[in-house]
């Protein structure tokens, strides 16, 4: 009897990952061509820093993607897809590029050169062996010092492939770029991955955020966590998905040194960054 189940749950498996592989060829073939073509687009979202998180200390790049006939297809779509496809090295390299002439541009336009460039890599760009390479290049291309790019990468991947990719990550600080953990809060070894790799700078995952303010006990972990990484001696943290005033109350209650949100600003395009100007006026 279990048995039979067992082999039903297999059948209903395979039809989804035949039906999975058929959707998915149509719209891989999709992203590779728009991945050729270099019409992988970016959007920028602002990090908020000082005092009450009133001033700009640098954005995240975004990849976007908007297809003809799909539409905007979200990054946590084609991402993967890109990872499955073997196409992200290339896709990863074009938002890297991309970013680091966007924020040379910015610092040329308004006159800050201390604003920062957070980009996403997947595992896979980190494994090649060239990476440190492709991002020594990205910089010197758009004549940017490694200290204005920051690394953001996900905990699974430095759970898994740590070690490997150590040498990696110590070449990129010996440039100067700093290298963050994505998605805090999210995994099972966040702790582990904290002790045991060369992490410069933590965001706080937007699951943690959405809890304060709903749950009493949120500030009181939030702060342990906080002051755990900077305990550590990374004194770069990031609270992900700030939505609300009170969260920002009390981010601010339990020292958190820095935000990220929809209170500050949407992801934009750098056209509407720049016409922006200085720092994104905060919705009333
Ligand atoms: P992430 O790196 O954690 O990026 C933060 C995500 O939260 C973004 O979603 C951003 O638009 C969204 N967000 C920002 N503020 C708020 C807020 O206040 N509330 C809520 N609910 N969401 C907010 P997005 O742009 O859809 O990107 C999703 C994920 O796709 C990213 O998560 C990242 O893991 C991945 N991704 C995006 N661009 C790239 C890329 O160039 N390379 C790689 N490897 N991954 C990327
Ligand atoms: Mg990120
Ligand atoms: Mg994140
Ligand atoms: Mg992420």
């Amino acid at each position: 009897e279990a048995k039979a189940g067992g082999r039903a749950r297999y059948v209903v498996f395979d039809q989804h990952l035949e039906q999975g592989s058929r959707t998915r060829s149509a719209v891989g073939d999709r992203l590779e061509e728009a991945v050729h073509d270099g019409v992988i687009g970016l959007e920028l979202q602002p990090i908020m820093g000082g005092e009450g998180y009133t001033s700009v200390v640098g954005w995240e790049a975004l990849a976007r993607w908007n297809d003809p006939d799909l539409g905007a297809v979200p990054p946590d779509v084609f991402v993967p897809l890109a990872e499955q496809l073997g196409l992200i090295a290339d896709l990863g390299e074009a938002v890297l590029r991309r970013a680091c002439l966007d924020l040379a541009r910015l610092h040329r336009l308004s006159g800050e050169d201390d604003l920062a460039i957070f980009v996403n890599v997947s595992p896979a760009q980190l494994w090649r062996t060239d990476f440190g390479a492709v991002v020594r290049d990205a910089l010197s291309s758009a004549g940017l010092p490694g200290r204005c790019l920051r690394l953001e990468l996900t905990e699974t991947l430095l759970v898994d492939k740590g070690s490997a990719a150590l040498g990696t990550l110590e070449e990129l600080r010996a440039l100067g770029v700093a290298i963050c953990l994505d998605d805090f809060g999210t995994g099972y070894a966040s702790l582990a991955t904290l002790l045991r790799l060369p992490i410069d700078c933590v965001k706080l995952d937007k699951s943690l955020t959405a809890r304060l303010g709903e749950d009493p006990a949120a500030p009181r972990q939030v702060r342990a966590v906080i002051d755990l990484i900077v305990s550590l001696g990374i004194d770069l943290v990031i609270a992900e998905g700030v939505e609300t005033e009170e969260q920002e109350q009390l981010l601010h209650e339990v020292g958190c040194p820095m935000t990220q949100g929809w209170l500050y600003g949407r992801p934009s395009s750098f056209e509407a960054v720049l016409a922006a100007r200085t720092a994104p006026v905060r919705p009333s």
